[in-house]
C-alpha cells in the first residue's frame, strides 16, 4: 500500500469532502485538509436529485455518511408533463432529492469525524499557499481557478449552450418531478420541479435567448423577474411563491450552462476531479453522482498504487468512460431542449415521451405501450405501486449488505 499523504483539497463542495472522507477511510493516517471559500452552512443551489446507483455506491463505500444522506432524502413518484393549458401527460419512474446544504453539512461532519481538517471561510488564490502538499485536488467546481493555472496543460474544451437558465426554490412541494412548459407572447418558457424538502422544491427556469430577451430579463429588476416568473408559472405553483438565493445585483443570476472536458485530468501533482474535470447538463442531473465517483476512485487509487504518477493515471483512466457516456447523454438532452420549438407541438402524451426519450437509444416498442397505458390514473396507481414495493426492497437489500471499505479507521477519530 502507497506511503500516507499529504493532500490538500482546494473546493469543499461534494468532489472535495468526499474524496476527503473516502482517501481517510482507507488510509486514516493520511493528513488531509479541504479548503472552502463559503462559511460553515452557506452554499448555493437548491435541490440535488439522484437516483438509487448514487445510494448504493455511497453505502459501499461509507454506510455511516451514506445513512444520513438516505434519512435527509426525499422520494419523488412519476413524472408530470405539462405543456400549456392541454391536458397533462405522465411518465413512470421515481427519484431522489435532498438540499445541497444539507450534504454538504452531513459530508463536513463526517469529514471532520474522520480527522479531515475543513477550513471554512478560506479561498485558496494561488497554489503557493498550499505548496507543501504532496497532492494538490482540484475540487473547485465549474469555475475552477486552478484549472485555469494549467489551461494550456489540460485543453479544457468548454461547449456554451444556448438556452437561459435559472436555479430557484418555491414554496410549494412538488410531489412529482414535473416539467410545465408556457407559452408566452415571447415564446416557450419552462420548469424542471423537484422535491427539496417538506415546505420547498428545486425550480430550474429554462428559456431560449430570444424568448429570455423577448419578456425583458435583460432589464427587469429581481423583484420584478421573480413576479413575472410567478404569474407565468402561477398554474404548477399553485400560486406560491419562489425563492431566490442570491441578491448581490440587480438581475436574477441567469447563466448558460456551460459543458466542460479536459484532455487530461492530472498534471505533477495536481488532479481534477468533479466539475473542474466535467460538467453534465442539469436536465439529467448527474454531476453529483460523478463527483462522488470521482472521489472514491480517486481515494481507491491512490491507496492501491505505490507511487503518486501511476495512481493519477488510473483514476483518469477508469473515469474517463462513465463521464464521457454522461456527457454525451447531457449534450443530447441539452440540445433536444435547445431545440424544443421543433418538438413541442405535438399532442402532449407523445410529446413526452419523445421528453422522456431524449438521449436514449431507440426503446422497445412495449416501453411506448406502456408510456400509453401510464396514462390511464388506475394503471398508473398500479404501475406506481409496483415501483415503490421494488424500491422498498432494493433499499432494504442495500441496508443488509451495507460494509465500508477494507483497512481504515472506521470509528470517527478523536476531535481536537
Ligand atoms: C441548476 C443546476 C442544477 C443541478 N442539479 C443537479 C442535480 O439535480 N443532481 C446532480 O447530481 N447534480 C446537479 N447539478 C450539478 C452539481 O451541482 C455539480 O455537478 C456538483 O455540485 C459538482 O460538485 P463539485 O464538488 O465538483 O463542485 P461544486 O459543488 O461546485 O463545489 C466546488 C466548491 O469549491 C469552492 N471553491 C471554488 N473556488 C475555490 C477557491 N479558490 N478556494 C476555496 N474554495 C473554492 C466553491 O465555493 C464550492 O463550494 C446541478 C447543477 C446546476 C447548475
Amino acid at each position: 500500500m502507497a506511503r500516507s499523504l499529504s493532500i490538500v483539497c482546494v473546493g469543499g463542495g461534494p468532489a472535495g469532502l468526499y474524496f476527503a472522507i473516502s482517501a481517510k477511510l482507507r488510509k486514516s493516517d493520511s493528513d488531509i485538509t479541504v479548503i472552502e471559500r463559503n462559511p460553515a452552512g452557506i452554499t448555493h443551489g437548491w435541490g440535488v436529485g439522484y437516483w438509487d446507483d448514487v445510494l448504493d455506491n455511497l453505502y459501499r463505500n461509507d454506510p455511516v455518511s451514506a445513512r444520513e444522506i438516505q434519512r435527509s432524502t426525499g422520494v419523488w413518484s412519476g413524472v408530470e408533463v405539462h405543456v400549456g393549458g392541454k391536458k397533462e401527460a405522465y411518465l413512470g419512474g421515481y427519484g431522489l432529492s435532498m438540499g445541497r446544504q444539507r450534504l454538504l453539512d452531513i459530508l463536513a461532519e463526517r469529514a471532520t469525524d474522520l480527522g479531515v481538517d475543513v477550513q471554512f471561510q478560506r479561498e485558496v488564490r494561488d497554489l503557493s499557499e498550499v505548496a507543501n502538499a504532496d497532492l494538490i485536488v482540484a475540487s473547485d467546481g465549474l469555475n475552477s481557478r486552478t484549472r485555469q493555472l494549467f489551461a494550456n496543460h489540460w485543453q479544457t474544451d468548454v461547449e456554451v449552450g444556448r438556452n437561459k437558465y435559472l436555479w430557484l426554490g418555491a414554496y410549494h412541494v412538488f410531489d412529482a418531478f414535473t416539467y410545465a412548459f408556457e407559452q408566452t407572447p415571447a415564446g416557450w418558457i419552462w420548469l424542471h420541479a423537484y422535491y427539496l424538502d417538506a415546505e420547498r422544491s428545486t425550480c430550474i427556469v429554462e428559456c431560449s435567448p430570444e424568448t429570455w430577451e423577448g419578456l425583458g430579463f435583460h432589464t427587469l429588476g429581481i423583484d420584478q423577474s421573480i413576479r413575472l416568473l410567478e404569474q407565468i408559472f402561477a398554474r404548477q405553483l399553485r400560486g406560491r411563491a419562489l425563492i431566490n438565493q442570491i441578491h448581490n445585483g440587480e438581475r436574477l443570476p441567469w447563466l448558460n450552462f456551460r459543458m466542460i472536458s479536459n484532455n487530461s485530468w492530472y498534471h505533477d501533482n495536481v488532479v481534477l476531479v468533479g466539475d473542474s474535470a466535467h460538467t453534465t447538463h442539469f436536465s439529467i442531473g448527474s454531476g453529483t453522482k460523478l463527483a462522488i465517483g470521482d472521489a472514491i476512485s480517486l481515494a481507491t487509487n491512490l491507496a492501491e498504487h505505490d507511487d503518486l504518477h501511476s495512481a493519477l493515471k488510473s483514476y483518469e483512466q477508469q473515469r474517463r468512460p462513465e463521464v464521457a457516456a454522461v456527457q454525451r447523454n447531457a449534450a443530447k438532452s441539452m440540445r433536444w431542449l435547445q431545440d424544443l420549438a421543433n418538438h413541442i407541438d405535438q399532442d402532449s402524451v407523445q410529446f413526452a415521451y419523445a421528453l422522456s426519450q431524449r438521449f436514449r437509444v431507440r426503446q422497445p416498442l412495449w416501453r411506448y405501450h406502456l408510456h400509453l397505458a401510464t396514462q390511464i390514473a388506475a394503471l398508473r396507481r398500479v404501475r406506481r405501486t409496483v415501483t415503490s414495493a421494488r424500491r422498498s426492497r432494493h433499499a432494504r437489500l442495500r441496508e443488509r449488505t451495507a460494509d465500508p471499505p477494507a483497512a481504515a479507521s472506521r470509528q470517527p477519530a478523536p476531535r481536537p
